[in-house]
């Protein structure tokens, strides 16, 4: 089972719809997939036409502990299921401070579910906030995805991002790593996207070996603009179900590939010695 964060705590950048169409096309594939909508907007659910209305039962429910994940789980297809959420999830952020499990919450109920009902790929769709929400999503998974769109300050804000992994790997789940990072809205032919490519591959080429995206690659396949893509969620369907042959289903269907050919990463035998890592901030080129 590999347990993937789809994270990056600016709005906009393509979570939602990699996450929804990496599940989707995993599923295509044959593996048995659980995509997680962490985001109270919910959009993930709607994405693939579960609308989280009051009675539905959704992930708050499990933060609340009301319901465990197998309850809320949802079947859309036969190989794919969706833990729908709803503007309720909000309130989780706030009720969970208290709690001594707070950042644990997700892995200890996915771990519950899993042992009963095995699954291929466990995919959470992450706010975009840094909060207890994306921390429980961190401390549950084995690998993040990085959805980023590449313009300027998309860099700025990946420092951020990785600096919270590294706390998370040091302080929760020290098998946590940063496997790769999504070109998504991708606008082809323009030296700002090449630029900022080159920038993050010079910084990742640099990484500290003991941090948690040292092995992070940039994928292969580029998820360029298209429309097809921002069409397909009002119609609460997949980009392989809503339009097949677009570029957007090409794009997605080629990260699918490349998840599918990466390894697990191992899981770590020994405790790492801590030490400030070095290159921990990426430096954006100056403007
Ligand atoms: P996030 O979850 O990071 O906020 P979304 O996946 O919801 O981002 O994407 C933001 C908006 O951009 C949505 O309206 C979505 O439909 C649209 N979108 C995402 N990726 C693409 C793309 N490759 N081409 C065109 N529109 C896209
Ligand atoms: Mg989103």
């Amino acid at each position: 089972m590999r347990i993937i964060a789809v994270m990056n705590q600016k709005g906009g950048v393509g979570k939602t719809t990699t996450s929804v169409n990496l599940a989707a096309g995993l599923a295509r594939k044959g593996k048995k997939v659980l995509l997680i909508d962490l985001d109270p907007q919910g959009h993930a659910s709607l994405h693939l036409g579960v609308d989280a209305t009051p009675d539905v039962p959704t992930i708050y429910d499990v933060f609340s502990q009301a319901r465990t994940l197998g309850e809320v789980r949802h079947m859309v297809s036969e190989k794919l299921f969706v833990a729908p959420s709803n503007v309720d999830l909000a309130a989780a952020e706030v009720e969970l401070v208290d709690s001594p499990i707070r950042e644990v919450v997700l892995r200890d109920s996915l771990e519950r579910l899993t042992r009963a009902e095995p699954f291929d790929y466990v995919i959470m769709d992450c706010p975009p906030s840094l909060g207890v929400l994306t921390v429980n999503a961190l401390t549950a998974a084995h690998e993040v995805l990085i959805p980023l769109q590449p313009h300027f300050f998309a860099l700025q804000g990946l420092s951020k991002l990785l600096s919270t992994t590294a706390l998370v790997c040091r302080r929760l789940n020290r098998n946590l790593r940063v496997t790769g990072v999504a070109l998504c809205l991708y606008e082809t032919g323009t030296r700002l996207a090449a630029d900022v490519c080159d920038d993050l591959r010079e910084f990742l080429k640099h990484s500290d070996p003991d941090a948690p995206w040292a092995a992070a690659k940039i994928f292969e396949s580029l998820v360029r603009r298209n429309i097809k893509l921002a069409e397909s969620p009002s119609f609460g369907q997949s980009i392989f179900d809503y339009a097949p042959k677009c570029s957007g289903a090409e794009d997605y269907a080629a990260l699918v590939e490349e998840v599918l050919a990466m390894e697990r990463p191992a899981l770590k035998e020994t405790v790492s010695v801590r030490r400030p890592l070095t290159n921990s901030v990426p430096l954006p080129r100056a403007a």
